[in-house]
C-alpha cells in the first residue's frame, strides 16, 4: 500500500512538472556540470565569494538605500523562423520595461506583498539598458534579428551559435545576452555565473516577451525569472525538498508553487509566515508574484564588487556613446524564406538556391507536371543545384522536397 502511494506521488509530481514546463535552468546547469566536473568547483568558489561577503555586511547595511544602480547593458537575439516570432521593437521595449520595473520594486502589484515580508521585500537597485554600442564602438540599437530556418528549439544551446542557425553571443563579460526564440520544451532557461562565456545568458519563448497591459495570465514575469539565474538566484525551494536557495531571508520551502495560492501556507516547519510564495523566484502565476528579497538582492549585488563574478559588466563600454555611427540595415522580410528557382521561366537549365540551409543537401527532388505526373528525381548535391530540364515538354511545373521539419514546393515555367 505504501509502494502504491509513493508511486502515484511520483506521478503526480512528474504531470505537475509536465504541465509546468515552467524554466530548464537548474536541470541544465546539472547537465552542464555533468558535461564539464570543473565547473563544479569555479560554481563552490562563487558561492564562497558570496557567503564570504554576506558574513561582513551588517542588516543595516543591507537595507541602506539608495545603494549606487547597478546598470546592466542588453542585447537582444531574435531567432524567428515564422514572422510572428520576430517580435516587434515595441514588445521587446515593454517586456525590458517589466524587467526594470520589477526590479525597481516599482511595480503596482507590490501591494500585495503580505505585510510580514513587505520590510524584507526589495529594491534590486538593478537597471537593465538597451545597449547603444558593441565591443567595437559601432552603435547599435540592441536587436540583432535573423531569419532562421530551424522551426524548434530546444534548452540545448544551439540557439547561442552561428553555426547551428542561431546567433553568437556578445562578449558576455559586457553584455546581457538575451535569445528571444520559438523556444520548444520550457518558457525560459537561463546560465547561473561561471558557466561558459560563449554560452552566458536568458533564452526565452518568444511568447513570453509581451507587450505591457497584455490582457493574458501572461505578465512578462518569465524573463524576471529567468533573469534572476542569470544574477545567481537560485529557485526560492532550493531545488529539493526544503532545499537551501542560499538566502537567509526566504523561508525555506518543501517545493515550487503552482498556480495562485492565497494565505499563508506553512511547510518545512518555517515559521508562522510561511513559504514566499510570491517571490519571483516560485512558479507561482505571473499575477500572483511581487517581490524579491533582501538577501537575494545582496546576492545578485556581490557578483559585481570586486572579485565577483560579473564585476567586468561595470566596466563595459556598450552604454557609453557610439563613436563610429552605423546605419542599421531595413530589416525585410527574407526573400530566400523559400528555396528560390533561377531563371524562371526557362529554356534548358533551372538553378535551385539551397544556401540558406545545407541540411537541403542529400534530399530527394521531385518534379511533377500539372497533372501530379513525376516526370523527374534528383538527389541535391549542391547548395546551388542545377537541373537540366530541356527534355521537358513546355509548361508548369512542380518542385517538391522534404526534410525532417520543412516541406518545399516550388513552381517553374518551362518555355
Ligand atoms: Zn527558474
Amino acid at each position: 500500500m505504501r509502494k502504491y502511494f509513493g508511486v502515484l506521488g511520483v506521478c503526480f509530481f512528474v504531470l505537475q512538472l509536465s504541465a509546468q514546463q515552467k524554466c530548464g535552468s537548474s536541470e541544465y546547469l546539472n547537465k552542464q556540470i555533468g558535461n564539464d566536473p570543473s565547473l563544479r568547483q569555479r560554481i563552490v568558489e562563487i558561492e564562497n565569494f558570496s557567503k564570504k561577503k554576506a558574513g561582513i555586511i551588517t542588516t543595516d547595511q543591507r537595507i541602506a538605500s539608495p545603494l549606487p544602480i547597478i546598470k546592466i547593458p542588453v542585447i537582444f537575439h531574435v531567432l524567428y523562423h515564422l514572422p510572428e516570432e520576430n517580435v516587434s521593437m515595441q514588445k521587446i521595449a515593454d517586456a525590458l520595461a517589466i524587467l526594470n520595473r520589477d526590479y525597481r520594486r516599482e511595480n503596482a502589484d507590490s501591494i500585495n506583498t503580505p505585510s510580514f515580508f513587505k520590510p524584507i521585500a526589495a529594491d534590486m537597485e538593478i537597471e537593465f539598458k538597451f545597449a547603444v554600442s558593441d565591443s567595437r564602438g559601432v552603435s547599435t540599437n540592441a536587436v540583432v534579428r535573423k531569419y532562421t530556418p530551424v522551426k524548434y528549439w530546444l534548452s540545448d544551446d544551439n540557439v547561442k551559435s552561428n553555426t547551428t542557425y542561431g546567433d553568437d553571443a556578445w562578449d558576455s563579460k559586457s553584455y546581457l545576452n538575451i535569445w528571444i526564440c520559438n523556444l520548444e520544451d520550457v518558457t525560459g532557461y537561463s546560465t547561473f555565473p561561471g558557466l561558459d562565456p560563449k554560452l552566458d545568458g536568458v533564452v526565452i519563448n518568444y511568447k513570453n516577451i509581451i507587450e505591457s497591459g497584455s490582457s493574458t495570465a501572461n505578465l512578462g514575469r518569465t524573463f524576471v525569472h529567468e533573469v534572476g539565474h542569470w544574477l545567481n538566484l537560485k529557485h526560492i525551494w532550493g531545488e529539493t525538498y526544503c532545499g537551501d536557495d542560499g538566502v537567509d531571508d526566504t523561508p525555506k520551502q518543501s517545493s515550487f508553487t503552482p498556480g495562485c495560492p492565497s494565505g499563508i501556507r506553512i511547510s518545512c516547519t518555517n515559521n508562522s509566515s510561511g513559504d514566499m510564495y510570491m517571490n519571483y523566484m516560485d512558479f507561482t502565476d505571473d499575477a500572483c508574484m511581487n517581490m524579491f528579497s533582501n538577501g537575494q538582492k545582496q546576492r545578485a549585488r556581490v557578483l559585481f564588487e570586486t572579485g565577483g563574478a560579473r564585476n567586468s559588466i561595470l566596466t563595459s563600454t556598450g552604454l557609453n556613446d557610439p563613436s563610429i555611427y552605423s546605419a542599421m540595415l531595413p530589416d525585410f522580410y527574407p526573400k530566400w524564406l523559400n528555396a528560390q528557382v533561377y531563371p524562371n521561366p526557362a529554356i534548358s537549365v533551372i538553378n535551385i538556391y539551397f544556401d540558406y540551409d545545407q541540411r537541403w543537401l542529400g534530399k530527394e527532388l521531385i518534379i511533377s507536371d500539372m497533372m501530379g505526373r513525376r516526370v523527374m528525381k534528383k538527389i541535391v548535391s549542391s547548395k546551388i543545384q542545377q537541373i537540366d530540364i530541356s527534355k521537358l515538354q513546355p509548361g508548369i511545373y512542380f518542385i517538391k522536397a522534404i526534410k525532417e521539419d520543412e516541406s518545399l514546393v516550388q513552381k517553374f515555367i518551362k518555355l
